[in-house]
């Protein structure tokens, strides 16, 4: 073991996606069927629950895009009916939902992202997430400078489960130093300290944002003194 490394949450904690799934479904179906409007509050019940991430304790082992995104299908074309759509468009604009999600111009990094992963530029950066099979793609196009990239998607294991983190740990070279940083008190802090790795809490509840983290982690400062 060597070096020094520090596993971040994507979404919410790097960048974020204007709209996120249910905006994102909003955007797909006005590809397929302009004429036919939904609001993105009557597709969230949908999208509550049936994503891999809301059954972390289920490992389902790694697939590849296709074999993801087409799982996926039946939750959101579900969303789609649930929201008044009728059943035939609702299967095309869900097959749409794929190319929406992962196009960069969707998505904002935030202003201190940069700046943190350069201020941790000792550090190893890996990238462990909840997310969907193109994350390295979509990370690579929004010109992160990390060095690894860890998506479940293709881990076909979700945060909080250990095996998640494991896998985070091994793209980082099994480091002797490692930190999780993340925006979700239980996938990224609980999950993260249940495998033994100090986790720092960002952005939500009143939570620092990424520059304070970096501070933290440069003086060797865990989330629970
Ligand atoms: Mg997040």
């Amino acid at each position: 073991m060597s070096g020094r490394a520090v596993l971040w949450d994507f979404d919410g904690t790097l960048a974020a996606r204007t709209g996120m799934w249910s905006g994102c479904l909003v955007s797909a179906l006005a590809l397929v069927a302009p004429d036919v409007a939904v609001a993105a509050d009557d597709l969230r019940p949908g999208l509550r629950d049936g994503f891999p991430w809301h059954a972390p304790h289920v490992g389902y082992g790694a697939r590849d895009g296709d074999a993801w995104w087409g799982a996926l299908l039946p939750l959101l074309a579900g969303a789609y009916v649930g929201a008044g759509v009728p059943a035939p468009v609702a299967a095309l604009a869900a097959a749409r939902v794929r190319e929406c999600y992962t196009d960069p111009a969707h998505w904002t990094v935030f202003a201190d992202t940069l700046p943190a992963l350069a201020r941790l530029g000792a550090y190893r950066h890996v990238v462990l997430s909840n997310h969907v099979p193109e994350l390295p793609v979509l990370v690579a196009a929004l010109g992160l400078p990390v060095d690894a990239v860890v998506t479940s998607a293709a881990a076909g294991w979700e945060k909080p489960h250990a095996a998640m983190f494991l896998a985070g740990l091994d793209a980082a070279g099994s480091p002797e130093e490692v930190w999780m940083v993340g925006d979700n008190a239980v996938a990224d802090v609980a999950g993260a300290e249940g495998a033994g790795i100090p986790a720092i809490l960002v952005r939500t509840g009143g939570a620092p944002g990424l520059l304070a983290a970096a501070e933290r982690i440069l003086g060797g400062v865990a989330a629970r003194e």
